[in-house]
């Protein structure tokens, strides 16, 4: 199986090279060739098996270039004993119709955790067969949930070393404390004066700097990205919506090959692309119905085709949703336009230029069919976070909420009551503050305070690790100037292998 990028679609590389690049040379992301295919009779099959052997499966599909045994051990490595419970996942029935998939169960608490438990095995194993015997320097900018779970990903793994920025003021507490007690030989966290804009284009910069990346070099090292972009972030969440459905499919809830919807709280268009790329294996999924919070570019361009960045940008209390640019619809587009690299290359430049893009009435009406879209504020986020809990004893999280209220809506609206998974992306306890806000009107100041408050209303526990961190002794306190990030790295890496 060989991947393009959407910029140029006559590049073929390997699932290896593509990993270790991250992202194309032309600006482009990867996307696979074509779709490997799955049937109902695969699914009955996938269905008697635990989550690794699933996982092994599907990735052999989509990456040719690697054995079924390296495959299997790297689903290992990542999934077993880091996740609390059984299995990775877990499916929690409410009413009729919603399939909570609760994707947190991980070290960091937050789905990031299924797709960056896995990918620094994916890197090591890509290296090796790239023969270079480069070691792999991971640079990151992170608005708070990306970077502790790549950190906890990428710690103490052989051949690589992990460099996360994020915004003095831009996180919160406890993702803050997060990232700061991070243990491991490998890592490295440095704050910086400024947001997360400032603190990803600064990234950027270092990334693409000739003088950094030739001394990175001659030390015998590279740089890649743990950013979703990243092929192998993508494969991993495919996983674990074939899973889902097989894993209905085997308790009897859904016949194999009944239609199934999927909402998901959505950022950077990478969760919901991955379930876009589950159905197109051949798994039933029928409507994906795409949930923003107030940032809702999304949502407009998804009803209209006009994607428009200049607008008013929102910090909610579903922060990992705060975002204008989604990078991942790039790869949406790519298909939609028939694979016209140019096409899609023109609407880039468009919106790097404008801040906006069009796509044609054609293209919108694949769209309009396919993922409806919708959006909520914090208040409607918090009112469904209550109702959840009051209805069926079920406590989620702020980001989670967002999609359970765009689901309730879409389903009023449409009276389609087809059966949903949705995707649940975060522990209650990563944002306990809005959480207890929602279920009990009361304003916290600590994080921690508020967490043993919604242990008490609620009599779920809150995760170890996140209850631990606040007896833990910070580690990585250093705050930069902006202009300091390269000697940082540099001071880091720049020395020998
Ligand atoms: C990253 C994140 C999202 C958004 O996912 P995308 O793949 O970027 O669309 C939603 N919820 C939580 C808790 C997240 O951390």
């Amino acid at each position: 199986m060989k991947y393009q990028s959407t910029r140029n679609k006559e590049l073929r590389l390997d699932s290896a090279e593509t990993i270790l690049k991250g992202l194309s040379d032309d600006g482009g992301l990867f996307v696979p060739v074509e779709f490997p295919k799955i049937d109902n009779e695969e699914i009955l099959e996938l269905s008697k098996l635990g989550y690794c052997e699933r996982a092994k499966r599907i990735f052999a599909k989509f990456m040719t270039d690697f054995s079924e045994e390296e495959l299997f051990e790297c689903a290992k490595n990542a999934y077993e004993g880091n996740f609390e419970g059984e299995k990775p996942t877990e499916i929690v029935k409410l009413g009729e119709d919603k399939y909570m998939l609760e994707l947190w169960h991980g070290p960091t608490c937050a789905f990031k955790d299924m797709a960056l438990q896995i990918l620094p095995h994916f890197l090591v194993k890509s290296a090796e067969k790239s023969g270079d015997g480069k070691k792999t320097v991971i640079l990151t900018a992170t608005s708070g949930d990306t970077g502790k779970a790549a950190l906890e990903g990428f710690r103490d793994v052989k051949g690589t070393e992990i460099i996360v920025f994020y915004p003095d003021n831009g996180v919160s507490k406890i993702q803050q404390l997060q990232m700061q007690t991070q243990q491991g030989e490998n890592v490295n966290v440095c704050a910086v004066k400024g947001n997360f804009d400032d603190t990803q284009t600064a990234v950027k910069e270092i990334f693409t700097d000739d003088k950094i990346r030739a001394k990175l070099s001659e030390n015998g090292k590279r740089f890649s990205s743990a950013n979703s972009i990243n092929v192998g972030r993508l494969l991993p969440q495919v996983v674990y919506y074939v899973s889902a459905y097989a894993d209905l499919v085997e308790s009897g809830e859904i016949a194999n090959g009944e239609t199934v919807n999927v909402t998901v709280p959505t950022g950077n268009f990478g969760n919901i692309l991955a379930a876009h790329y589950a159905k197109k294996m051949g798994i039933p999924f029928g409507k994906l119905i795409c949930a923003s919070n107030a940032n809702n570019v999304l949502t407009e361009f998804l009803s209209t085709g006009g994607y428009n960045i200049n607008r008013y940008f929102f910090m909610t209390e579903s922060p990992s949703m705060d975002i204008l640019v989604s990078s991942n619809l790039e790869r949406l587009l790519f298909e939609l336009c028939g694979k016209e690299d140019w096409y899609v290359k023109a609407a880039m430049e468009s919106l790097h230029e404008h801040g906006e893009y069009y796509i044609t009435d054609e293209m919108l009406a694949y769209l309009r069919e396919n993922f409806p879209a919708g959006w909520t504020d914090d208040k409607g986020a918090r009112n469904r976070i209550k109702t959840l809990f009051d209805e069926y004893s079920y406590l989620c999280d702020t980001h989670t909420a967002v999609a359970v209220e765009v689901y309730e809506k879409y389903r009023e609206r449409t009276g389609d009551t087809t059966k949903t998974i949705i995707a649940s992306t975060a522990s209650p306890y990563k944002f306990p503050r809005a959480v207890l806000k929602a279920i009990s009107g009361r304003n916290f100041r600590n994080d921690f305070n508020a967490a043993k408050e919604i242990e008490k209303l609620s009599g779920l526990p809150m995760p170890k690790q996140l209850r631990e961190l606040s007896k833990k002794e910070p580690r990585f306190t250093k705050v930069c100037e902006k202009k300091e990030m390269a000697d940082f790295v540099l001071s880091t890496v720049g020395g020998e292998n």
